[in-house]
Parts: C-alpha cells; sequence; structure tokens
C-alpha cells in the first residue's frame, strides 16, 4: 500500500444532514490543513441544503454508478456525482463522508469495502471509541455510494438526530471521530501506527424489513414502541416490531438472532423500509 496521498472529508451529501456541514466549517477554523498530510474538504450538496432536503432530484448518495461516473447525467444528483468523481477519485485518497441518522445508532461507521487498510483504521478508532460500531454493507451497483470513489475510507454514521437539527455533542462526536482519522492517517504515512487489536467485529446487512402494507399498498403502522431504538440487539421469533393502525401488535417471524440496525430512519419511509438486518461476524486484520 502506498501512502495516502489526500484525506478528503465531506459533508452535507444530504441536505438535511446538517453535522457534517458544520464539521466542514469546525475543521477550515480550526485549520487543520497543512500537516504533513493534505486535508481537503467539501460540501457536497449545496443546493439540496438550501432547500432543506436530502436531496433534490435523486439520493446523491446511491447516485455513484459506472454510467454516471463515465458520462454523468441529466439530474442534479447525477451532475454532482460526476463532478464529485472526477475531482477526488484516486487509489491513494482517504475518503470520508459524514452523515447522520434519526435512528438511535449511536457512533457508528457504514463500511462498504472490507480491505487492510480500512479495518486497520476502524481498529484504530475502536481503540478510542469503544461506542463506536460497524456495519457493513459489501459495495453493490445499486448502493452506489460516494465512498465508492475510493477503495480507502467509509461513512460516519451519527444519530439520532432529526434532520436539519444542530446537536452540540453529535457534531463534536463527529469531529472528534474525524480528528482521530486525520492523526491515523498521518500516523500510517510515517509508518509509526500503534499496536493495534486484530478483531474486529462487523454487522454485516443480509435484508431488510418492511413496513406492513394495507390492500392499497399504504404503509400501515409504524415501529412498535418495544422495538423503537433497539438497534443492535439481536430479534428473535415473537419480538413486537409494528403496531398497525387498528391498534394489534405484529410480531418478528424471521430468523433468530438477525441483528436490526437503522431502526426508524426517515430517509427509509420513501422505500417502506423499516429497519435493515444484519449479521455479527468477526474479521480479522
Ligand atoms: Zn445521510
Amino acid at each position: 500500500m502506498h501512502k495516502v496521498e489526500k484525506v478528503v472529508i465531506f459533508g452535507g451529501t444530504h441536505g438535511n444532514e446538517v453535522t457534517g456541514v458544520e464539521v466542514l466549517k469546525l475543521l477550515e477554523k480550526r485549520n487543520y490543513f497543512g500537516k504533513n498530510v493534505e486535508l481537503l474538504t467539501y460540501f457536497s450538496n449545496r443546493k439540496a441544503f438550501e432547500l432543506k432536503k436530502r436531496y433534490v432530484d435523486k439520493d446523491l448518495n446511491r447516485s455513484f454508478t459506472k454510467e454516471v461516473i463515465k458520462n454523468g447525467g441529466f439530474l442534479h444528483e447525477e451532475r454532482l456525482a460526476k463532478e464529485i468523481y472526477d475531482k477526488f477519485h484516486g487509489e491513494n485518497n482517504l475518503v470520508i463522508d459524514i452523515h447522520t441518522t434519526t435512528s438511535n445508532m449511536g457512533k457508528s461507521i457504514v463500511l462498504t469495502k472490507k480491505n487492510e487498510f480500512n479495518l486497520k483504521l476502524i481498529s484504530f478508532l475502536q481503540d478510542l471509541h469503544k461506542d463506536l460500531k460497524v456495519f457493513y454493507w459489501q459495495e453493490s451497483e445499486d448502493l452506489a455510494f460516494l465512498n465508492t470513489i475510493s477503495p480507502l475510507g467509509f461513512a460516519i454514521e451519527m444519530g439520532p438526530v432529526g434532520n436539519n437539527v444542530l446537536d452540540c455533542k453529535i457534531i463534536e462526536d463527529t469531529l472528534v471521530l474525524v480528528e482521530d482519522i486525520l492523526d491515523f492517517a498521518e500516523k500510517y504515512n510515517k509508518n509509526i501506527l500503534p499496536s493495534l487489536n486484530e478483531e474486529i467485529i462487523l454487522y454485516e446487512g443480509v435484508d431488510y424489513l418492511y413496513y406492513p402494507k394495507d390492500e392499497k399498498g399504504e404503509r400501515f403502522g409504524y415501529i412498535h414502541d418495544e422495538f423503537q431504538n433497539m438497534n443492535f440487539k439481536p430479534l428473535n421469533k415473537g419480538d413486537r416490531i409494528f403496531k398497525t393502525h387498528i391498534d394489534t401488535n405484529l410480531e418478528y417471524k424471521g430468523e433468530n438472532g438477525l441483528i436490526p440496525l437503522f431502526i426508524n430512519e426517515v430517509a427509509y419511509y420513501e422505500k417502506n423500509i423499516a429497519c435493515c438486518l444484519a449479521k455479527k461476524v468477526i474479521e480479522r486484520i
């Protein structure tokens, strides 16, 4: 592996997730630039931010398809994706994309590329942040995340925080995480990394759980209060997961032991997704 050439921190990829935008300002004001690693910041979707919306035409964080990065597209986010790819793609660029979630996910990472560099970086961060969890969703053409522009890096997901809400604790926790990532890049380049734990727990995405629908195909209920905020707690058959509009409880009928993540993320309503389902796996560096 070569050295990290640039660290690129993205904020505002989803226009209504304002934490990242604040973190970019803090990095700029506190002048982290000009150290041993070249640091760049990039405000991904200003137009969506001005509209206080997740996106203008389509989700930017699903727009980095092969077709779009090659030929661009007509939609606002397709143009942005092409622009971002052309400016920042590179084998040795460390790309960190800051997101927030309305779900009670705590401090978490969404990883799409399991390579030695990323696993070492995660191990380094988990040593400093014992509460940091990693959701691994293998890269695929339909996910097409911003992070796919480089093999190095991942998305940060912090929550719960409402869309467009400035939450001091969430902003500061994110900033600290970014600072620790910069520290890692510097130590990695100088070859002075501390000894790292070689085993990492990943929550590997395997499926989604969908909201119940009525005969018209409309959502027919919501997350049960017993299930709300229960991210990372294994599901078992019979757990009450939904309450319907006629006040009945719906129980979980799937495989025992699957782990729910992103429960009640508001951005998933449009896809009728109630949560992601994952399996706990141990990865060795
Ligand atoms: Zn987001």
